[in-house]
């Protein structure tokens, strides 16, 4: 079978690799749907953790090839259903895992990351890391279930309460998904800042009470305008030093900043500590997707998030590279290989 296997930063190639026979608990996935996120593109140029030689992609879907063998047979282990899956497999029996932290996992390992992942025509994922697919989930949305797993433990960290004014730093994939769960989570208003034109409209389409073009205008004038105390809540969805600041200084008194955007390794940005404790600030990260999977398939299954807005480019496996290109551009919210198209 064609995968795209990195094995060292900037190389991602497309070869031939046989596939291995299922172990006890494995399934076979033929890939439906792999969507390229900031993290596929980081890791080929090296910056983002991973263990080569490794097939990439952790944003997939597909349909059930082969069942293989399990003791309790699963749903998700049925031949012929569609799945998505969650890349993110924990132990199950390390400190964190034991008090419920499994995202936080001492022994944390991906597919599509540390373990052959679905840029590939097919791809071996354990059972229960499986998830049947409603019927009206369309390939290419599913491509966006993981994802939006991220998002939604974000939105949690976040703790909106209902009538909060919130601001999101960065209108893409992770921006645009927020925006919808924020608006769901009882947000009265939510303001996106965002320089592309074209990802503006998409977010005022989707509900943002203003958006914000931050190389024309003042963000912070702008967004303390419409809110003289600041934002309840606000959610920097970019990752750069600049707008981490900005987040810091957008919050009002008692609000909430969540760092959500991953910033490169060893970055660092001042705060004033005084400033944290006056203003008593809340500062939280968010890791992944713990136990969100469920729940993402059910807002794109019941529609109350939605992706038909979204500018979404299809590509076979062999234009990997141009997929990533385009990712890595943002010409486009969304690169998703199709190894079947
Ligand atoms: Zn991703
Ligand atoms: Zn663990």
């Amino acid at each position: 079978m064609k995968v795209a296997l990195f094995d060292r930063p900037h190389s991602l190639r497309v070869i031939e690799k046989p596939l291995r026979a299922l172990r006890e608990g494995e399934i076979l996935v033929k890939v439906e749907a792999c969507g390229i996120c900031g993290t596929d593109v980081h890791i080929v140029e090296g910056t983002s953790r991973s263990t080569p030689p490794v097939v990439l992609g952790h944003e997939y879907a597909g349909i059930v090839e082969d069942g293989g063998k399990t003791f309790s047979p699963l749903p998700s282990a049925k031949e012929g259903v569609r799945v998505a899956v969650d890349p993110n497999i924990a132990c199950g029996v390390c400190f964190y895992c034991r008090r419920g932290l499994v995202h936080l996992c001492s022994n944390l390992r991906a597919l599509g990351v540390d373990i052959d992942g679905g840029m590939a025509e097919y791809c071996i994922v354990p059972a229960h890391q499986a998830y049947v697919l409603p019927a009206n989930v369309a390939p290419e949305v599913s491509a966006f279930v993981e994802p939006l797993s991220c998002a939604i433990h974000g939105i949690d960290r976040a703790n909106i309460r209902a009538g909060d004014l919130v601001v999101i730093l960065g209108g893409g994939t992770i921006g645009l998904l927020m925006l919808q769960l924020a608006r769901n989570a009882g947000a009265a208003a939510v303001i996106v800042v965002e320089p592309l034109a074209e990802k503006r409209t998409i977010a005022s389409r989707l509900g943002a009470a203003l958006t914000i073009d931050p190389n024309t205008e003042d963000v912070h004038d702008t967004v303390l305008g419409r809110a003289p105390e600041g934002a309840d809540v606000v959610i920097e969805c970019v990752g750069k030093t600049t707008t981490m600041q900005l987040a810091v200084q957008l919050a009002r008194r008692g609000g909430t900043v969540e760092f959500f955007g991953v910033s490169p390794l060893g970055v660092s940005i001042p705060i004033e500590p005084n400033l944290v404790y006056f203003k008593e600030l809340s500062i939280v990260g968010s890791y992944i997707n713990p136990h969100t999977f469920d729940r993402s398939i059910a807002l794109l299954q019941g529609g109350v998030v939605n992706i038909e807005q979204f500018i979404i480019h299809n590509f076979p496996l062999a234009g990997v590279q141009d997929a990533l290109e385009h990712q890595r551009g943002g010409k486009t919210l969304k690169s998703i290989v199709r190894p079947h198209m």
